[in-house]
């Protein structure tokens, strides 16, 4: 019985090559379900929205919140959820997207 030689990693062929930062390349509105909808009038600039987003989708003018990046929010809901303003007057809601 031979025994077939396999090849050590360095004969490996090369992958992909993975790069910090390409995200920003990616439009990723496709991959929402819901999206969050800002109310300017209720909202009380407290910037807990922009901390706690993953995804950097919070946009900021001169330090104040000023409403989505919609090309990298992936609709994930938590800066609705961590939003302290009050039921009758919350900044943000979370919508279905219309397909
Ligand atoms: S829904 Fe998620 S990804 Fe979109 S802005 Fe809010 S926290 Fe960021
Ligand atoms: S968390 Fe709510 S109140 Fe605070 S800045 Fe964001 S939208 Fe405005």
């Amino acid at each position: 019985m031979s025994e077939e030689k396999k090849p050590g990693w360095k004969e490996l062929p090369e992958g992909d090559v993975l790069e910090a930062g390409t995200a920003a390349k990616f439009n990723v509105a496709g991959w929402r379900s819901e999206k969050p909808v800002w109310s300017k009038d209720n909202c009380i600039q407290c910037m807990i929205c922009w901390i706690v987003c993953p995804d950097s989708s919070v946009k900021v003018v001169d330090g104040k919140m000023t409403g989505f990046d919609y090309d990298h929010c992936k609709g994930c809901g938590i800066c609705s959820h961590e939003c302290p303003t009050k039921a009758d007057k919350r900044a943000i809601v979370m919508e279905q997207e219309k397909k």
